[in-house]
C-alpha cells in the first residue's frame, strides 16, 4: 500500500535530520575522546533506549551500549543510526538515518518528542472489557493515518463474548473493515490465541496502543516468551547489567517482525493534530473533502455538503460523521487552551 505524504512538521523533521548529518560529515570523528580515529560507520538500530544511552544492535545482530554527539537530535527505538566502536566496548553514535516514520507526542512544555521511528503498523487493541468505544478507535485511526502508518484493528478477549454478543461486536467492526481497515478478534489468553496476530506482524515492525486494560501486556508477553532470545544475543558491554528501567524497547519476534514497546508507545493519542489533519484522518470521507458548495463548509449544516450527501446515501456512516464533529471540537479546544 502507497504510504501517504509526510505532514508538514515531518517534513521540517526530515530536514533538520539531515541538515544534522550535513554538519557530521564536515566534523572530524576523531575530535571525540571516546572514538578511535581508525572508527568506521557502522550502520545500526537502536534496541533499546535508556535515556542518555541506547543499545545499537548492528547487522549481526550483536548489541553495544552506545551514548550519542550532541549535535544528534533526540534518537528512539527504532531509529536507523551510524555509530563507531569506542573504547571498553561502548560506542557513540555519530548519524541518524531519515526516518520512514515518527511517532511523536508533544511534553509538558508542548514540544514534540519522539517516541519510536520507522514503524510500519500500529495495532489498535480494544476490548470488551473494559467498554469498548468506537470513538477511541476512530482517535486512534485519524492519528495513525496522520502518520502515514498502517493500522491493525484487534478484538481482544473475545472468549467474554457470548454468541449474541460475537454477533454485535462482529456488526459494529464490520464498519471498519467496509472503510479498508483489516482487523481480527482474538483471545490473548488462551494458548494459540496469538496464531492470527502473528501472520500480522510478519516483516514488520509494530507497536500496540490502546486503553488501559484491553491486554496489551498479556499480548506482548505471550508473544515473546524468551526475553533473551527477542533481543538478539546478548549485549557485549559490560555497562548493560547495570540498567534496570528500560524506557522503550525494540523486540524481535521469532517468527518475524519486530515490536517496540514502551508506556508512552502504548499512551500514544491524537497529539496535536490541525482541523485538516483531522478530516483527513476518516478515510472514507477523503472522496468527497472539497466537494462542497462552500469552501469553509462544516459538513454540519450547509446546503448542498458532500459529506452530508454521503451520509444521507449510506456512503459515510452516521456515527463516524458524528465521531469526527467530536475530534474536531476536542482539536479546537485544545488550541485555545493554550
Ligand atoms: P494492558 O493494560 O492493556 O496491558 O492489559 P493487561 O495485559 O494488563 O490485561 C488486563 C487484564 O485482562 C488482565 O487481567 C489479563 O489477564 C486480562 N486479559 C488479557 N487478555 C485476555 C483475554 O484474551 N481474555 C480474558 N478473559 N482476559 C484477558
Ligand atoms: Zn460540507
Amino acid at each position: 500500500m502507497a504510504k501517504r505524504k509526510l505532514t508538514k512538521q515531518q517534513q521540517l523533521r526530515i530536514k533538520k535530520i539531515q541538515d544534522n548529518r550535513l554538519l557530521q560529515k564536515k566534523e572530524k570523528p576523531n575530535s571525540y575522546s571516546n572514538i578511535d580515529s581508525e572508527s568506521e560507520h557502522l550502520p545500526g538500530t537502536i534496541v533499546s533506549h535508556y535515556g542518555a544511552t541506547l543499545d545499537v544492535e548492528d547487522a549481526s545482530g550483536n548489541i553495544t551500549l552506545c551514548t550519542t554527539r550532541q549535535n544528534l537530535e533526540q534518537l528512539v527505538c527504532g531509529d536507523s543510526v551510524y555509530w563507531v566502536k569506542g573504547k571498553e566496548l561502548s560506542g557513540v553514535i555519530t548519524a541518524l538515518a531519515p526516518r520512514r516514520t515518527l511517532l511523536a507526542r508533544t511534553d509538558n512544555y508542548g514540544k514534540l518528542k519522539p517516541i519510536a521511528a520507522n514503524i510500519d503498523q500500529v495495532i489498535i487493541i480494544c476490548a470488551p472489557k473494559p467498554m469498548f468505544r468506537e470513538a477511541l478507535i476512530d482517535r486512534y485511526l485519524v492519528a495513525i493515518e496522520c502518520l502515514g502508518i498502517k493500522p491493525l484493528i484487534v478484538l481482544n478477549k473475545v472468549d467474554l463474548l457470548n454468541e449474541n454478543e460475537t454477533r454485535q461486536f462482529n456488526t459494529q467492526l464490520s464498519n471498519y473493515a467496509d472503510i479498508g481497515y483489516q482487523l481480527i478478534s482474538i483471545c490473548a489468553k488462551s494458548v494459540n490465541g496469538l496464531d492470527q496476530l502473528l501472520s500480522f506482524l510478519n516483516n514488520k515492525t509494530s507497536i500496540l496502543v490502546g486503553q488501559s486494560g484491553v491486554g496489551k501486556s498479556t499480548i506482548i508477553k505471550n508473544l515473546l516468551p524468551d526475553e533473551k532470545i527477542k533481543i538478539g544475543k546478548i549485549s557485549n558491554t559490560k555497562e548493560k547489567g547495570k540498567h534496570t528501567t528500560t524506557v522503550s524497547r525494540l523486540y524481535h519476534l521469532l517468527t518475524g517482525g519486530n515490536i517496540i514497546d514502551s508506556p508512552g508507545v502504548r499512551d500514544f493519542g491524537l497529539g496535536n493534530l490541525n482541523s485538516d489533519e483531522v478530516i483527513n484522518g476518516f478515510v472514507e470521507f477523503r472522496p468527497f473533502i472539497g466537494q462542497c458548495k462552500f469552501k469553509n463548509c462544516t459538513h454540519i449544516h450547509e446546503p448542498d455538503c458532500a459529506l452530508l450527501y454521503a451520509k444521507l446515501e449510506g456512503k459515510i456512516n452516521r456515527r463516524r460523521l458524528n465521531s469526527y464533529y467530536n475530534l474536531l471540537e476536542q482539536v479546537k479546544d485544545k488550541k485555545q487552551s493554550g
